[in-house]
Parts: C-alpha cells; sequence; structure tokens
C-alpha cells in the first residue's frame, strides 16, 4: 500500500510532473509531510525556494516542544541556574530589507564594529554639530516609537520572542536597522530581561508570566545614528516588592537626568544613582555603564552607575550619551549564563533597569528618547 501510494506522487517542482519518488531527507527528519521529487536534479533545482519549508517547520517545533514540556529543553545541563527563569529555543533570525542602511557589524560574521573599535581606550567625548545631533533627535525619536509599540504588545502569555517581532517590526517600519541585532553576534534585535535577569537577555519563546517584569532595550540605527532606551514593564499583576524595585530603579535615573548639565563630571552620576539604591535598600550593578552614543552604539564617555567611579570626562554642549542604571533587589553580584549573553542575579533576586539618551544643552539636558505622551511618565506608572 505505501508502495503504491508513493507512485501515485508527482513531482513538487514547478512544471514537472514526473511520478515522484525521492522524498527530501530533511523533510523526513522535521516529519513534513509530502515535499516528493522525480530526481536529484530536481530536487536540487528547487531547492532555492523548498528550504524555507524547513525553517517554517524547525520554529513550529520548537515552539509546540517548548509549550509541552518546557523543563525538557535544556542546552547546558551542567549549569546551575540561579533563579527560576530559564533558557526557551530561540526562533529562526529577522531579517532586514536591503534598503535601509546598516552599520558595519551588520554583515561581519563576528559582529565586530570596527568603527567603535578604531576608538577604543580614546576618553575623547565627541561634540556634536548641529546636523548630528538633528541625526540623533529622530533616530531617539524613532527608538521610543519602538519602544511604545512593544510596550502596548506586552501581555500575559506572550512570548519574549514575540516583543521581539514587534521590535524588529516597527523598527524596519521606521526605516531602522534594529542596533542589537548582529552587534558581536547578538542574536535578535532587542534585549529582553525578566526578572533576575539584569540585562542582555535573548528574546526566545518564553511566555512572559503573570507577576514577570520584563525589561525591554531597544536601539535603533537611523541614518547613521543610533538612539538607545529602555523601561521594565509589569506584567500582569505584580507583587508590592517588584512595584518599589520598578518604581526606585525608574527614581534613580530621573534623579540622575536631573543633574546633567554643562559643567557636572561624567562621575557624578553614580553619586546620585547610587546613593537613592542605598537608601532604599537595593543594590547597584556594577559591570555595565551608560555610555556615549552618536554614529557609534558604543563609545566614549564610560559612565558608571555606581559611588566614587573615576569615570573620565566632564559635560559640555552637544554631548550625547546614556544613562542606564541596573538596580537589583539583593547582591548586585551576577552570573552569565553559557550563552555568553544574560547576566542574571547569582541570588536569583529580581533587578530591574531604566535607560534614555540624552543631549547635553547649554542649560542642562534634552532627554532625546522621551515619552511623547502620558506627561513623559514610564509605562508602568500607566493606568
Ligand atoms: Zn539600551
Ligand atoms: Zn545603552
Amino acid at each position: 500500500m505505501a508502495a503504491a501510494e508513493t507512485a501515485s506522487r508527482v513531482c513538487e517542482t514547478d512544471g514537472c510532473s514526473n511520478p515522484a519518488r525521492l522524498q527530501c531527507p530533511k523533510c523526513l527528519q522535521l516529519g513534513i509531510p509530502g515535499s516528493f521529487f522525480c530526481s536529484q536534479d530536481c530536487f536540487k533545482g528547487s531547492w532555492g525556494s523548498h528550504k524555507k519549508l524547513h525553517k517554517v517547520a524547525a520554529i513550529k517545533t520548537a515552539e509546540s516542544a517548548a509549550a509541552q514540556s518546557p523543563q525538557k529543553y535544556n542546552p547546558w545541563p551542567g549549569y546551575r541556574f540561579t533563579g527560576k527563569v530559564r533558557p526557551y529555543p530561540l526562533s529562526a533570525k529577522r531579517e532586514v530589507p536591503d534598503h535601509i542602511p546598516r552599520p558595519d557589524y551588520a554583515d561581519h560574521t563576528e559582529g565586530v564594529p570596527s568603527s567603535e573599535l578604531a576608538l577604543k581606550g580614546s576618553t575623547q567625548i565627541r561634540v556634536l554639530s548641529d546636523e548630528e545631533i538633528e541625526g540623533m533627535r529622530v533616530a531617539c525619536r524613532l527608538g521610543r516609537e519602538v519602544l511604545d509599540a512593544a510596550a502596548a504588545a506586552i501581555a500575559v502569555g506572550m512570548t519574549t520572542d514575540e516583543i521581539d517581532r514587534v521590535v524588529h517590526e516597527a523598527s524596519v517600519d521606521r526605516e531602522c536597522y534594529p542596533s542589537p541585532l548582529n552587534y558581536y553576534t547578538f542574536p535578535k534585535s532587542c534585549c529582553t530581561s525578566v526578572n533576575e535577569v539584569i540585562c542582555h537577555g535573548i528574546p526566545d519563546l518564553r511566555p512572559l508570566q503573570d507577576g514577570d517584569i520584563v525589561n525591554v532595550d531597544v536601539t535603533v540605527y537611523h541614518r547613521g545614528f543610533h538612539g538607545d532606551l529602555n523601561e521594565t514593564f509589569f506584567v500582569g499583576k505584580v507583587d508590592e516588592a517588584s512595584r518599589k524595585l520598578v518604581r526606585v530603579t525608574h527614581e534613580c535615573l530621573t534623579k540622575a537626568i536631573e543633574a546633567v548639565k554643562p559643567g557636572v563630571r561624567y562621575r557624578e552620576v553614580g553619586n546620585i544613582i547610587q546613593k537613592h539604591a542605598q537608601a532604599n535598600g537595593f543594590s547597584v550593578y556594577l559591570p555595565y555603564c551608560g555610555h556615549g552614543i552618536n554614529q557609534l552604539f558604543h563609545t566614549a564617555p564610560s559612565v558608571p552607575h555606581y559611588a566614587k567611579n573615576k569615570a573620565i570626562g566632564v559635560m559640555k554642549p552637544g554631548h550625547t550619551f546614556t544613562i542606564e542604571p541596573m538596580i537589583s533587589e539583593g547582591t548586585w553580584r551576577d552570573d552569565t549564563w553559557p550563552d555568553n549573553w544574560t547576566a542574571v542575579t547569582v541570588d536569583g533576586k529580581r533587578s530591574a533597569q531604566f535607560e534614555q539618551t540624552l543631549l547635553v544643552t547649554e542649560v542642562g539636558c534634552e532627554v532625546l528618547t522621551r515619552r511623547r505622551d502620558n506627561d513623559g511618565k514610564p509605562h508602568f506608572l500607566d493606568s
């Protein structure tokens, strides 16, 4: 019976109606029905369009495996997790259309940003021209629109990969390249950091759970300039302790921004942040700093978020940089998942973060990535 049925099949290649007995081995392996060809030549000729089926099926398989038994997906059997969050499978890489200008690392096999590396070690802070400032304003406004699109989508049960899809599509719709994509080979278009994940979480097929907090970090590259911002969001009903953590973290950023004006030393930012975090019983995460940003994603100055740091430089009109404190409920000490990206607290307690891109003006500062609606309040204060 099986043989007769097989014999009655017709080759899949467009315009070929020969009887087909050869089945695509990859389709067999992935459980895709059909996919018969009459000859190796037809199979090879159809490969370009046929292989797309495999990609689609691979995502579906990973999704259903994760949905049925997420605890069975463990790419690192020897690793001891510090908290409850676990890695889930990733979806296929999302592409950016060719007509959108890309940063230099976008097509580098190791994602190396050569233009950044050329200035590595330099503490010189660039003063942007009026034209460059205008370029930054536009990129940062678009970055804000992209983050707002993610904010509107977040809900219990949504996967962080879905957030990534929203960010990716909102970026492409605005003629932006999503800056994290392929930066040192980072595989996705934004970072999503849930609960004990401090930063650089990779969007995957984990569904958000009621009570989670999730940080979404968006950077877009538009006509030669990067705009970078992030917010931490509530998923469903969040407990009081997490609400306090998120509120205080946002206050740390607000207080630091209020101090930005010409003549202030960059090292002052960390004193303000640590003072407010500590007064509330929280700790500041040390390893990652705010950073200069312009035509380069990360450049001078380095802006630490902890007190008594030795940051170099004094704020001047025309500087553009980020402040992005990461504040933890417990220890600031971290561990990194074997994916070499995901930074987590070693005690498994939660961590929150907020970020804006700023321009130093003659009198103070302009928050380039500010929210344009709801009086500029962060999304967790909505409703
Ligand atoms: Zn960021
Ligand atoms: Zn940043």
